[in-house]
């Protein structure tokens, strides 16, 4: 018998996510919607008990970070949205985008090591166990260091048609991901590849947000691309990964809850069927 297998993971950063470039709307959304929409996702996790990989910045979690920082503290610090995860009845992973969200690719690799020491810090303080790890802007680089800073698992760069048209060539990439995004094809299912010390689970599929030229893909082509990710996952005894941010909930906010939703509870029966298992990012490692 075929099983697939399902992976969630969140980006859970509010201002730290733009940290170089924050504008009014960021800040707008960020105080208006981001934390009412982690609170739904618990919710919909709750009720079809499902495990998810949170992967937060960890200075979310440090009130001096955010004194540096402009406007609000509740952009940049938000232990709360943190306690709401950790409460939650579902025992969630809590792993990590960084120390303060952070380009690997851009830093020298004394910073890369300083980045990774102020995170795992965090998440010790705060009693968290830190597996899971998602690069901020998926900017991969320099894996060998979280190895040696006890991490067992990241989420690599998604593989997908469009991304591999738009290394060689960027404006036809962008053609291709329009493409991609505006038609039912099937997303790519993905395999844990294990090294030494690491695995890399790499994305399948980001659940983008319905903004700009998004706005045209329907309901109805998302919610199929979901369900062929599902179907492909189980059919090729794959891994589905599936991962957003909260503020890829921000526009249209009530269309976008109705497709997780629908999508979540296909793969709940799935699960109860036993044709698929749904786990963390941790759980591969
Ligand atoms: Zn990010």
């Amino acid at each position: 018998m075929h099983i697939g297998k399902l992976t969630i993971s969140i980006d859970l950063e509010l201002g730290w996510g733009n940290w170089d470039n924050i504008s009014s709307y960021h800040v707008k959304n960020i105080k208006e919607n981001e934390r009412a929409i982690v609170k739904r996702l618990l919710l919909i996790f709750n009720r079809y008990e499902i495990k998810v990989t949170w992967a937060i910045v960890a200075a979310l979690l440090d009130v001096k970070s955010s004194e540096n920082m402009p406007g609000e503290q509740s952009l940049w610090y938000a232990p709360e949205v943190i306690q709401g995860i950790l409460s939650s009845r579902v025992r969630h992973d809590m792993g990590s985008h960084g120390g303060r969200h952070r380009y690997f690719d851009e830093m020298s690799e004394q910073q890369c090591i300083e980045d990774l020491q102020f995170a795992t810090y965090i998440h010790k303080k705060n009693g968290l166990a830190l597996n899971s790890f998602v690069y901020p802007r998926n900017k991969v680089s320099r894996t060998y260091l979280l190895a040696h800073h006890g991490i067992r698992i990241y989420r690599g760069q998604n593989k997908a048609w469009h991304e591999t048209i738009r290394n060689r060539n960027v404006h036809l990439g962008r053609v291709a991901n329009m493409l991609d995004k505006m038609m039912p094809i099937a997303p790519d299912v993905v395999t844990p590849e294990y090294s030494e010390k690491l695995c890399n689970l790499p994305g399948s599929m980001l659940f983008f947000g319905r903004k700009g030229v998004r706005k045209f893909v329907n309901s109805k082509v998302m919610f199929s691309k979901l369900e062929k990710g599902l179907n492909s996952a189980i059919s090729e005894n794959a891994v589905f990964h599936l991962w957003f941010h909260p503020s890829n909930f921000w526009h249209d906010t009530e269309q976008q809850f109705e497709i997780l939703e629908r999508f979540i509870a296909k793969a709940s029966e799935y699960s109860s069927l036993g044709k698929l298992e749904i786990k963390t990012m941790a759980e591969f490692a």
